[in-house]
Order: structure tokens, then C-alpha cells, then sequence
């Protein structure tokens, strides 16, 4: 069977948070094979995220996760539980029979469609320039998991890949990395001073 791509997303509640999204789904739609888990830092999955994963043409899990304030610092990792819930869920509802490669793909960055072409994943792969596992990989690992304890800021990504490989194991991709398909873009906070801070109307705006 032909490899389904995975990728999970860890998401926030936030002004840009749709704007986001949308970028990402414009770009994962037109994958062939692709399954998009998306994990909400939340108490329960919140309806606008919900909505936009009903409409938005890409095959989805939705799952949830919130992340203990005490996490929530400056200088702390962010989106470990979520990834972790999104392995679980793999873990679970995936087995041996299923040809798959996983990406972790947070919700501001820009993807290029190139990443996810086809003799990019084909191998038996872990992909530092774009951060891709073999499915199998993981399910063979079953308790390597992303670690907020003794893990750097920074490091977590390449922590975890201790845990599931070597660096023998490990294929650069992109031309030899020389090639950028992964672009860290950060959308400006929105000012929103001049919005009403409380709902004057009936009228509820979803942004
Ligand atoms: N994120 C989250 N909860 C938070 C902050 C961030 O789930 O409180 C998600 C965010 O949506 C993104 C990922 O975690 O998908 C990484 O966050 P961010 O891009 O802010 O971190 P940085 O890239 O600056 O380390
Ligand atoms: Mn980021």
C-alpha cells in the first residue's frame, strides 16, 4: 500500500488561529494520502476549530489537550502533550499494516508542497530538515515520546529522535538540506484594541 502522510498539528486558541489553519489546509489538500491530526491546546475541542476541520477538504482526527499553566512560560517547550496525544492516537488506531510517514508540522509555519512529493517520504526515512518518521518507527517505539523533563528548549525535537534512531539512521532530505521547504513565518498579532471588549450586539463574530 502507498504511504499515508500524517502531520500532526498542535493548535492554539488565538486571533491569527483560522488564519493559520487556512494556510496549512490550502497546502495539505492537495496531498494525495494525507491525514491531518490536529491536537487543540484546550479542554475540549472548540467548535471553531471543529467547524474549519468539517469544511476544510483535508482527511482529519481532532483531538485535544490542554497544557498545565505551569508549562506555560516563556522559555518552556511548547506543543509536548499535544505531539504526545497524537502518537498515542497513532499508536493506537495504526498497526503494522500501515504504510505511513509522520510529520510534525506546527500551525505557523508555511509548508511547500515539495516536502510531502513523493521521493521525499519513499524511504525508510527521519528527516531533520522537515522532522518526518517512518510510522512503523514509531509504533516499534511505543514509549518514545516528546519529554519536558531534562529537555532543553529547542531540544526536544532532536530528543525525541534519540529515542526512535541514530544518527546513521538519519537521511538528509532537500537536496542535501540544502533547500528550504519549511518556512518559519509568523503572523503579526492583529490589533484589536478598537474592537468592543464586550459583545454590544447579537451579532457574534468568529474570526
Ligand atoms: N502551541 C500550543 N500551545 C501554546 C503555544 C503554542 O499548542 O500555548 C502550539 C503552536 O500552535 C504551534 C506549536 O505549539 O503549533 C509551537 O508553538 P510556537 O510556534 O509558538 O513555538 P516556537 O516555534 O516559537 O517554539
Ligand atoms: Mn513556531
Amino acid at each position: 500500500a502507498l504511504p499515508v502522510i500524517y502531520a500532526i498539528t498542535p493548535t492554539y486558541t488565538r486571533p491569527v488561529q483560522k488564519a493559520e489553519l487556512t494556510r496549512l489546509a490550502h497546502a495539505f489538500r492537495q496531498v494525495p494520502r494525507f491525514h491531518w491530526i490536529v491536537v487543540e491546546d484546550s479542554t475540549t475541542r472548540t467548535e471553531l476549530v471543529a467547524r474549519f476541520l468539517a469544511r476544510c477538504g483535508v482527511p482529519y482526527t481532532h483531538l485535544h489537550v490542554f497544557t498545565p499553566r505551569r508549562f506555560k512560560r516563556a522559555g518552556m517547550p511548547r506543543a509536548t502533550e499535544q505531539r504526545n496525544v497524537a502518537l498515542a492516537w497513532l499508536r493506537q488506531h495504526r498497526s503494522k499494516r500501515d504504510a505511513g510517514v509522520v510529520f510534525f508540522a506546527d500551525d505557523d509555519n508555511t509548508y511547500s508542497l515539495e516536502l510531502f512529493e513523493e521521493h521525499n517520504y519513499h524511504r525508510r526515512m527521519v528527516d531533520p530538515c522537515g522532522f518526518a518518521v517512518n510510522l512503523q518507527v514509531i509504533l516499534a517505539n511505543p514509549r518514545a515520546q516528546f519529554k519536558r523533563r531534562g529537555s532543553q528548549p529547542g531540544m526536544q525535537e532532536s530528543d525525541f529522535l534519540k529515542q526512535i534512531t541514530k544518527v546513521t539512521d538519519l537521511e538528509p532530505k532537500a537536496n542535501n538540506c540544502t533547500r528550504v521547504l519549511v518556512w518559519h513565518t509568523r503572523t503579526e498579532k492583529p490589533h484589536l484594541a478598537n474592537e468592543p471588549k464586550h459583545r454590544k450586539d447579537t451579532v457574534v463574530i468568529e474570526v
